[in-house]
């Protein structure tokens, strides 16, 4: 056995790195297992949005949920910059949706009086107004506006984690695949990597789509799956847009340094993150619908990712069902980035004190009831 630590997480994308700033912040001994380079799969690959205003639908719990996240970024990219010595592009830019035709604006007008009711800043803007605010965006049945939505850099915000988590002492193994767990009768104690065996208090399982398989070690089925997502990037239009506007069944999302996302695609495809022509003929057809001012800029680059998906689209937060020492913090889908800031601290205090209140609707146990167990 080569060294003991309070809690080892395996998997350093946005959700890990968020979990071990946490846990590393509260002082524990924290080894973060990571197959690759840190930064993560998923996360390297996504827009960024911090989208709790449009993602989270109709699901009240859930909105709540986002929000909360949404709004812990205030201090904590604050805090996570200082220590970490750079910045992650942080911004509250406000967030778009263009009405596809007149029975959408009318929802999205129901849905911007409804969040208003709730206390939410959210507007109605008719076409007239969109087109002011929305020059290069096709929207002549108006558009709503979340205005404390934002955007993040997701590679520098992943990244600034691991490294404030580091500054705080967290030690990070990469290109280090965790291959089985070390056992106690019903209780994980530890971790066996590539040539070494370590021994913690607690194992955290943050490896994006592909934690299955490191469930399987623990006879444990869960409903997770990879959903492949495709963006086409595009160069040099600062100024195009002032924030990102979502429209039909995609969105356009600008960095601050020029380039422009157009996202993004939903395949059930395995593990295969190549990129396809399919993806990008796609999404240069969403460009000429909502945008034909972006088929003028120069493509440079299609980039892909894998979102953990649960059966019910939502995350899993908790422990393992039937066994101790062992958690969960995966299956964060379409809004991991989002998500990340809530998700790390409730992580972090589920593995170290066993505390997973706030996240009760997202414990992994609810798809056992299901049956979706073996
Ligand atoms: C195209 C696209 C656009 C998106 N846009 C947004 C957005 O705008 N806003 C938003 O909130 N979310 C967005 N998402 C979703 C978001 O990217 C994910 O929910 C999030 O990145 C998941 O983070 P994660 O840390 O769980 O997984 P990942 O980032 O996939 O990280 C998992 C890590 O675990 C590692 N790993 C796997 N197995 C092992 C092992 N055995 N041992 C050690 N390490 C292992 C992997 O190498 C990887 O680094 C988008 C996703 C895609 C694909």
């Amino acid at each position: 056995m080569s060294s003991a630590f309070d809690v080892i997480v395996v998997g350093g994308g946005v959700i890990g790195n968020a979990a071990a700033y946490h846990l590393a912040k509260a002082k524990a001994r924290v080894l973060v297992l990571e197959r690759e380079a840190p930064g993560g799969s998923a996360t390297r690959a996504a827009a960024g949005m911090l989208a709790a205003q449009e993602e989270a639908g109709d699901d009240e719990a859930f909105l709540d949920f986002c929000l909360k996240s949404r709004d812990l970024f205030k201090t904590l990219v604050p805090e996570v910059e200082a220590l970490a010595g750079f910045g992650t592009e942080w911004a509250v830019t406000g967030l778009w949706r263009a009405a596809a035709d007149e029975a959408e604006a009318a929802s999205l007008r129901e849905k911007a009086h409804r969040q208003s009711e709730r206390g939410l800043p959210a507007r109605w803007l008719d076409a007239a107004e969109a087109r002011a605010a929305l020059p290069s965006i096709e929207a002549p049945h108006g558009a709503f506006l979340a205005p404390e939505d934002g955007l993040i850099n997701p590679v520098l915000w992943s990244r600034a984690l691991a490294e404030a988590a580091r500054r705080l002492g967290a030690r990070y193994a990469e290109f280090t695949p965790a291959l089985s767990f070390l056992r106690d009768g019903r209780r994980v104690t530890g971790v066996r990597a590539d040539r070494s065996a370590h021994a913690a208090g607690h194992v955290l399982l943050s490896a994006g789509a592909w934690t299955p398989g490191l469930l399987d070690g623990l006879d444990l089925r869960l409903p997770l799956e990879p959903v492949k997502g495709q963006l086409m990037v595009l160069s040099g239009a600062p100024g195009l847009l002032p924030a990102p506007v979502y429209a039909g069944d995609g969105y356009v999302v600008p960095r601050r340094d020029g380039r422009v996302l157009v996202g993004a695609t939903a395949e059930r495809v395995g593990f295969d993150t190549r990129p396809t022509p399919a993806a990008q003929a796609r999404l240069a057809a969403w460009a000429a619908r909502w945008s034909p001012a972006l088929l003028k800029l120069p493509v440079v680059g299609l980039q892909a990712g894998l979102r953990p998906a649960s059966a019910d689209g939502k995350p899993l937060l908790g422990p393992a069902p039937g066994w101790d020492g062992v958690s969960l913090a995966c299956g964060h889908h379409r809004n991991g980035i989002l998500l990340s800031a809530l998700s790390g601290r409730i992580a972090a205090e589920g593995a170290l004190e066993g505390r997973w209140q706030e996240a009760r609707g997202y414990a992994p146990d609810r798809f056992v009831a299901a049956g979706a167990t073996a």
